[in-house]
């Protein structure tokens, strides 16, 4: 028989903790046939889950705003991610935890309410939302003018979800023009978010990003906390694109990678092209607080 290769990743399905190569869901699921499905993603740096209870405290009122429920306590899942982390022997993890509206007891039915919800959850190798180059260099952004983000009274982007068709054209369009990713404007002309990412500007020391139509990103949550912490001054407002293109400084904030800096979005370039002073010491205390034990916990098998 052939050893497991844990390596690549761990799920848990249906009670199991299986490879992250068997890990799959039936075709007639509706979190797949009708993207009704409601994530989050946490992560494990150096053995330790950071802020876990933040992402579950956020995953939870995700599933409440989907009217999604699942059989496992709060307790449960919490012991389920980190058997499976461990299991997985992953130091450093991207861990999705996942809520489906599932399948309808008569696959003909039309009605969620038919629907039985379920829970499951994967691991893999943490990723960097932007890679290695890209964090030394800043990310470069493309705002398409003929892409608006999905409306909030549309999809709620304050439930993490898989609506990703507006993010998707995005990317293609930062891609074939030679860009790293993509950010949206909403209807009313305000900046909102990118695919897997928040946003900030800092114009004259002070610090902001988008009030609203946007995910509440634990990262976001964080460098708010950071920037309180060295005395700047950091507000939730509406932000034009053309205000926000004025900045000193901008940065992105993600799970995969903490704020990251960004140089250049269209034909603006930002701090001469490489990260700025404000965002490197954002980025530095983000890491930081990573060993301090008020925000992280150690895997532990045995939960
Ligand atoms: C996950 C995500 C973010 C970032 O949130 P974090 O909790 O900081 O990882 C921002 N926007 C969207 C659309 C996302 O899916």
């Amino acid at each position: 028989m052939n050893e497991i290769d844990w390596s690549a990743g761990a799920a848990w399905m249906k009670g199991e903790i299986i490879p992250i190569s068997q890990a799959a869901i039936p075709v007639t699921d509706w979190g797949l046939t009708h993207s009704d499905i409601t994530y989050d993603v946490v992560h494990v740096w150096d053995g330790r889950f950071f802020r876990a209870d933040d992402y579950l405290d956020r995953f939870e009122r995700s599933m409440e705003k989907c009217r999604l429920s699942v059989p496992q306590t709060r307790d449960e899942m919490k012991s389920i991610l980190h058997r499976m982390v461990a299991r997985s022997g992953l130091q450093s993890s991207y861990v999705s935890v996942v809520a489906s509206r599932g399948k309808p007891v008569d696959v003909r039915s039309r009605d969620p309410r038919d629907c039985v919800n379920h829970f499951y959850a994967w691991c893999v190798p943490f990723v960097w939302v932007f890679p290695e180059d890209v964090l030394e260099r800043g990310a470069h952004l493309y705002v398409p003018n003929d892409i608006e983000r999905i409306a909030t009274e549309s999809v709620d982007p304050t439930a993490k979800n898989y609506h990703w068709g507006d993010f998707t054209q995005g990317l293609f369009d930062a891609k074939e023009a030679g860009f790293d990713s993509t950010m949206l404007v909403d209807a009313n002309g305000h900046v909102t978010e990118g695919p897997g990412f928040n946003v900030f500007m800092i114009k004259n020391g002070r610090v902001k990003t988008p009030r609203a139509g946007v995910l509440e990103g634990i990262t976001r949550k964080v460098a708010m906390e950071i920037c309180a912490h060295h005395g700047l001054a950091c507000e939730q407002v509406d932000i034009t694109l053309a205000e926000f293109l004025e900045a000193d400084e901008v940065f992105a904030t993600t799970t995969g990678g903490g704020p990251v800096a960004i140089s250049k979005i269209n034909d603006r370039v930002f701090s001469n092209g490489a990260p700025g002073e404000i965002t490197k010491r954002l980025n530095g205390t983000y890491w930081d607080w990573h060993n301090d034990p008020k925000m992280s916990e150690a895997v532990d098998a045995s939960l």
